[in-house]
């Protein structure tokens, strides 16, 4: 695969879309040379968000971990505001949230492609925590919300982008999310100058 070829999944969460984000997140891209392949606005079942953030044992106990780091940064005690320190029960408690935050307003989906897409794309978006995302980013130029108001919330994280975090999880993603017919490459003008 020639590295032009690389392909990603960026979602718009229910706090991008009811911002009216939908344009600026897409402008994003673009404008840094990566291409819209695929792109629809819709509603997400329960179901579909489900299967669509893993659910393996690995995945789950990473989300606790991350989730009891803030605890223990903030001197907040976990058990008390949760009535748990286990990672993994807070992992899968994390895992709900989120599927409730998903299904609560439309998303939008695309596919985005081009040279080092997943990276690039991650880079864009910044990292999962807005607080502590840089000016310039979508998550740091548009959100300031942070784990420890969101756990304490009993909420994921609002941070208006969903983006793949490797190569492989952007196939899996690419292949739950999309049919091939759904899926329209085309040559962009700044191909020819930009490459
Ligand atoms: P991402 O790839 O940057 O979206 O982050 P992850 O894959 O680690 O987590 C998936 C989503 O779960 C994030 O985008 C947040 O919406 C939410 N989330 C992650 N970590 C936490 C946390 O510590 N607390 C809460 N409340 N939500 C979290
Ligand atoms: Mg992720």
């Amino acid at each position: 695969m020639h590295p032009k070829e690389e392909r990603t999944v960026v979602i718009v969460k229910p706090d991008g879309v009811r911002r009216g984000l939908i344009g600026e997140i897409v402008n994003r891209f673009e404008r840094r040379g990566l291409k819209i392949i695929a792109l629809e606005l819709f509603s997400a079942t329960k179901q579909q968000i489900d299967d669509h953030y893993p659910k393996d044992e690995k995945w789950i106990l990473r989300l606790g971990e991350k989730t009891l780091a803030n605890y223990t940064q903030y001197g907040i005690d976990a058990k008390a505001e949760l009535g748990t320190d286990d990672k993994k029960e807070i992992g899968l408690m994390v895992r709900g949230w989120l599927l409730d935050y998903m299904t609560s307003a439309p998303l939008v989906k695309m596919i985005v492609k081009g040279i080092h897409a997943v990276d690039m794309v991650r880079k864009i978006s910044g990292p999962t925590m807005p607080a502590a995302a840089e000016m310039g980013t979508i998550r740091g130029d548009f959100s300031v919300d942070d784990a420890s108001a969101a756990n304490r919330d009993k909420r994921a994280i609002h941070n208006i982008v969903h983006a793949s975090e490797t190569p492989q999880e952007a196939e899996h993603e690419i292949q739950f999310w999309f049919a091939p017919e759904e899926v329209h490459d085309y040559k962009r003008a700044e191909d020819d100058i930009m490459f």
